[in-house]
């Protein structure tokens, strides 16, 4: 895999695709920096070369020019993480740019402006890729969060760069990460995939169950599996079309003597709410009016102790409502149980939106051994498929 180790940047200017679409408040001021911090030793090592860093990214979804999306927001973040001065245009191609692209000197960061401005970027238009290709001697890609996107500056771009394209390091360790769980895993390797929907996560299970030795399955989307059983489920999260689907996923990981965990008890709630009234009750008896919201302690000591024996660990999604209080424990206890494997010289990957949102909650976060940086394209990772961000680096 060629990284951006394998070059030496001085008086080269490097072109780095990064994902900057970070979340913004009211005010317009960055609410969580993880991925500002998570290319700061790609920057960091171009800069110490004695490169120029030409710093590209797409914020949100503009559908025109507009300034609530604009990179200049984040401009005095990315100053205080990478501890220098950054320079902003207003734009992401065109005359001015290339002219302060001219100007910068060693050592100088330059951030463009949003290249969603241009609906071309999304388009993956060429003539587009072209110009932005103009800026820079290197192309560097360490956007692992928009490496699934065929788009301008994450695939298309790559073709004007012959040789002189890499990956930056955040994007490596994405690689080598998700390998690890998919390749050359120590077994056995356990994947507990919870959150709230079936269909988006129904791939994975799927390509993973040649993987791995155990599917932990929670969240809301493992009623949908007890109903197809023949469980009573009451007002449960349920994916009516998607019955047969489960039972087939059952049916084919007991072919491939993959084994499958379904929560055996849960917390039920009389209301979607933190201060409804509660029981503990067996997973498929639940009564109508009652839904399950967490996993119960039966199940969570279940989890816990095949956590416990498994030496490569994969988290993708939570196993109840751990937004609420009252219905985050089997997440936390499940994240407590990781942490003890990671300790023990397990590895254990924990990505996807709000798995990633839970390990901070519950500050997780340094204790276990990677939280990928990128939702989507982790999943189609993990789906088997291959990236069009990491193909237009490799081919
Ligand atoms: P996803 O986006 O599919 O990963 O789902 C994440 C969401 O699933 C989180 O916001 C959780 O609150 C929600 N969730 C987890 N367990 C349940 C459950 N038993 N019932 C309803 N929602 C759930």
């Amino acid at each position: 895999m060629i990284t951006i180790n394998d070059f030496n940047f001085k008086d080269k200017k490097a072109l780095i695709r990064v994902d900057f679409n970070v979340p913004l408040n009211q005010k317009l001021e960055v609410t969580d920096t993880t991925r500002i911090e998570a290319v700061e030793a790609t920057i960091s090592k171009i800069l110490k070369d004695g490169g120029k860093v030409i710093l590209m990214s797409h914020l949100g979804r503009p559908k025109a020019k507009e300034d609530k999306f604009s990179l200049r927001h984040l401009i005095s973040k990315v100053e205080a993480i990478i501890d220098r001065k950054v320079r902003f245009v207003s734009d992401c191609i065109g005359n001015e740019v290339e002219t302060e692209v001219k100007n910068l000197k060693n050592g100088e960061i330059l951030l463009l402006e949003n290249l969603r401005f241009y609906k071309e970027e999304k388009e993956g238009n060429i003539d587009f890729a072209k110009q932005l290709a103009k800026l820079g001697d290197i192309y560097v890609n360490d956007a692992f969060g928009s490496a699934h996107r065929a788009h301008a500056s994450t695939a298309i771009i790559a073709q004007f760069f012959s040789k002189n394209k890499c990956f930056g390091l955040l994007l490596a360790k994405e690689i080598t990460s998700i390998n690890q769980i998919l390749n050359n895993s120590k077994k056995p390797v356990t994947a507990i995939i919870g959150g709230a929907k079936v269909a988006s996560k129904i791939e994975v299970i799927n390509h993973i169950m040649d993987k791995v030795d155990t599917i932990i399955i929670g969240g809301g989307m493992a009623f949908t599996f007890i109903k197809a059983q023949g469980g009573n489920i009451g007002n449960s999260l349920v994916e009516d079309d998607k019955l047969e689907l489960a039972l087939e996923i059952l049916a084919k990981a007991k072919e491939k003597k993959t084994r499958i965990y379904l929560p055996i008890d849960v917390i039920a709630a009389d209301a979607f709410s933190n201060d409804a009234n509660t029981m503990i009750i067996e997973a498929n008896e639940i009564p109508d009016g009652w839904m399950g919201l967490d996993t119960g302690p039966k199940t969570n000591i279940g989890n816990a102790f095949v956590i416990a024996g498994s030496k490569t660990i994969l988290w993708n999604g939570p196993l109840g409502v751990f937004e609420m209080k009252s219905f985050e424990k089997g997440t936390k206890e499940l994240g407590f149980a990781i942490i003890d494997a990671t300790a023990e010289g397990a590895f254990s990957l924990v990505g996807g939106g709000d798995s990633v949102a839970a390990v901070k909650q519950f500050n997780f976060a340094d204790k276990v051994s990677y939280v990928s940086t990128g939702g989507g394209a982790m999943l189609e990772m993990l789906e088997g498929r291959k990236l069009p961000g990491i193909e237009a680096i490799l081919n």
